[in-house]
């Protein structure tokens, strides 16, 4: 079996990094990526920039975009804008873009990768966290996704790459809002509908879901006690967790011209987690109680 490639769990470069792909891959291609500063997204950054391409880095931290295009441009060589956006605003999304344009003259590729979450039973979860949950990440990857396209796709033709995840699928317990945002993005409907209108003017719109990444904020947040994602996992086909880096380059075959016949395509990249990974009633039950629900 393919060992995975090596990893690192801060948002830190990897130290060494063997090409997979051809080097130039994304060459002089420039890259706009929600939620680049951190996690998956900044995997994503780095190992595009490895492969030839420019970026855009955005979201609601200045410091944390900053620090993470210093740490980026000193591991590759390439160029990285750090903008702060919420992808909740369209007029800062409409600077943003501006500002990218200016500095680089095109946007090729746009991977929409800013979320929030969360574990918390429905019952106890308030009116305004499941719409907050549902404006940045399904809000958020419309307006990102409508604004590139006025602003170049249309004319020029792009890519678009939706992180999304699988926990609707099968109703995952404690993550009604994140199901129910992801669901609408990219497990069932945005993705979709976007491909099919755009489709003419050549830009292909596509959904990648990650399983449990290792070294992510959202395993740290949402994957429970270490001792039961431990058991899960090991009982899943490939029997581990995932890294960040096995997600950047499965968003980087998306993104690039090897795709370029792949559109309104949802790309479940787990290890085969989602066909085994119990929904544990206890879980919810202990959430319950402490919470005194
Ligand atoms: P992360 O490091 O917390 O990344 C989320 C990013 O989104 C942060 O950089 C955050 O930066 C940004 N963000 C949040 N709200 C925003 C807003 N309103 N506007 C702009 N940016 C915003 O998490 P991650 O674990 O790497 O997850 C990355 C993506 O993968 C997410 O879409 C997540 O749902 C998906 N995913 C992750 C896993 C996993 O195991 N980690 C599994 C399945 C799916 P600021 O705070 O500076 O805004």
């Amino acid at each position: 079996m393919a060992q995975p490639p090596p990893d690192v769990g801060e948002d830190d470069c990897l130290p060494e990094y063997r090409h997979l792909f051809c080097p130039d891959l994304l060459r002089d291609k420039v890259a706009f990526i929600t939620g680049g500063g951190s996690g998956i997204g900044f995997r994503i950054a780095e190992i595009f920039m490895r492969h030839g391409c420019h970026t855009v880095i955005a979201s609601r931290s200045l410091p944390r975009v900053s620090t993470a295009a210093r740490k980026l441009v000193a591991a590759t060589g390439q160029r990285c804008l750090p903008l702060s956006l919420d992808v909740r605003a369209p007029p800062a999304i409409m600077a943003a873009v501006d500002q990218a344009l200016k500095e680089f003259g095109k946007i090729n590729i746009l991977i929409n990768c800013a979320a929030g979450n969360f574990l918390c039973p429905a019952s106890a979860l308030s009116f305004n966290a499941f719409k907050t949950v549902m404006d940045i990440d399904t809000l958020g990857t419309f307006n990102m996704s409508r604004v590139l396209y006025e602003k170049f796709f249309r004319d020029h033709g792009g890519v678009i790459v939706n992180i999304t995840a699988t926990l609707g699928a099968r109703g995952q317990m404690l993550q009604v809002h994140a199901g129910s945002a992801k669901a609408a993005v990219g497990t069932d409907a945005m993705t979709r509908h976007l491909a099919v209108e755009w489709g003419p003017q050549n830009i292909r719109v596509n959904s990648l879901a990650p399983g449990p990444i290792s070294g992510t904020e959202g395993l740290r947040r949402l994957g429970g006690s270490r001792a039961s994602m431990r058991e899960n996992v090991l009982a899943s086909p490939l029997q581990r967790l995932g890294n960040k880096t096995e997600i950047a380059h499965s968003v980087l075959y998306l993104a690039s011209p090897l795709a370029s016949y792949v559109t309104g395509a949802l790309l479940v990249v787990d290890g085969g987690v989602w066909l085994t990974f119990p929904n544990d009633v206890k879980l919810l039950a202990d959430f319950a109680s402490s919470a005194k629900l």
